[in-house]
């Protein structure tokens, strides 16, 4: 059995954690289903436009996260967002941005979908789609928390009961995304719009936001939780059917083309005191946002809090 500590996600919690083993002279392989780093800090092209997809801003609350946030605005990857109030935060061009920084220097197995987690020989064996299993010491599951627990269902690796409970009670809301391509400049604000009622809850024009090159209106338009779950296998034509009549006054100019993007864990539901689960006993550990607290900052300080534990156990 080698001393590898394996990280299933390339998403910030991951990475954050993967960059602090290694500093503290661990070696450390992450495995990331998609393409690309970062998660639901997620940048996508259609056509000659680009979108922030996910997650839209952050903040720094803590005094720990603003530190990590003003070295990564020194290297310039994130920046204030232009035109909105002075807290947010946005990566640079786009919010895989951050992803892409923070894996230089990391061994990320990109293309490496886990299918199963088991326990191997005081270790663990990871099934991975279309690859040779991969065997490590220690494993820390850092995906939304539903898809980190179905891993560990298959290998048939059973939790402590109470914290199999507490766990399985911590669900997220879905997001539907509409990725909107204008023809002509959009009157949505720079800042972005938050909206209370109805079918749309948000939506920014990645062109005024920077993200976007071109000048013609990029529109990400997030749905509401309810309307996401209702909707949720809607078709792109149908999904714009419905939504685009109401806010064709916001956007101000045709829409020519239309993608969706499904997030179906977009953002926690609740949240849980601890921030991290490390199982010693295991060389187990979980973390992401639903663990940390639901956004950017909880799901980094979640990465972060857990590779101080198991370096101070000795894990890392
Ligand atoms: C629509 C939307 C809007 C949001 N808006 C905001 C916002 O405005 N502000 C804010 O602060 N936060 C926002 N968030 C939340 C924020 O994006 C997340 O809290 C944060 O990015 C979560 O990071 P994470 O590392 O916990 O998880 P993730 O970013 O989800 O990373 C997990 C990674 O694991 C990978 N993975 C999953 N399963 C497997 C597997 N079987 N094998 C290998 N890899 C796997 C995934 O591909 C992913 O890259 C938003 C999120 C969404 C989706």
């Amino acid at each position: 059995m080698n001393e590898t500590i394996a990280v299933v996600g390339a998403g910030i919690s991951g990475l954050l954690l993967a960059r602090a083993l290694k500093v503290g002279g661990a070696e450390v392989v992450v495995f990331e289903k998609s393409r690309g780093f970062g998660g639901r800090l997620a940048t996508k092209r259609v056509g000659e436009a680009t979108f922030d997809t996910g997650a839209q801003y952050f903040t720094a609350k803590s005094e720990r996260f603003a530190g990590l946030v003003a070295e990564w605005a020194a290297a310039g990857v994130v920046a204030r967002w232009p035109g909105a109030s002075a807290h947010r935060w946005i990566g640079r061009p786009g919010m895989n941005a951050l992803g892409r920084f923070l894996a230089e220097g990391i061994d990320v197995r990109r293309e490496a979908k886990i299918l199963q987690v088991q326990r191997s020989d005081g270790g663990w064996a990871l099934t991975i789609e279309n690859q040779p299993p991969s065997e490590a010491r220690r494993l820390v599951l850092t995906a939304p928390l539903p898809q980190s627990l179905a891993l560990l269902r298959a290998g048939g690796v059973a939790l402590p009961p109470a914290l199999a409970d507490e766990l399985a009670a911590l669900t997220y809301h879905p997001c539907l995304a509409l990725l909107l391509t204008l023809d002509g400049a959009s009157a949505v604000p720079a800042e972005g719009v938050a909206l209370a009622d109805g079918p749309v809850r948000w939506l920014a024009d990645n062109a005024k936001k920077g993200v976007s090159s071109g000048g013609a209106g990029a529109v990400t338009v997030h749905l509401s939780p309810v309307f996401s779950a209702e909707h949720y296998g809607k078709s792109e034509a149908e999904l714009a059917a419905l939504v685009v009549p109401g806010i064709a006054d916001r956007l101000g100019a045709p829409v020519v083309n239309v993608v969706v993007q499904r997030w179906k864990f977009s953002e926690p539901v609740g949240a849980y005191a601890p921030r991290c689960v490390w199982l010693p006993e295991l060389g187990l550990g979980l973390a992401g946002d639903a663990l940390g607290g639901p956004r950017v900052e909880g799901a980094a300080m979640s990465g972060v809090e857990l590779a101080a534990r198991m370096r101070a156990e000795g894990g890392g």
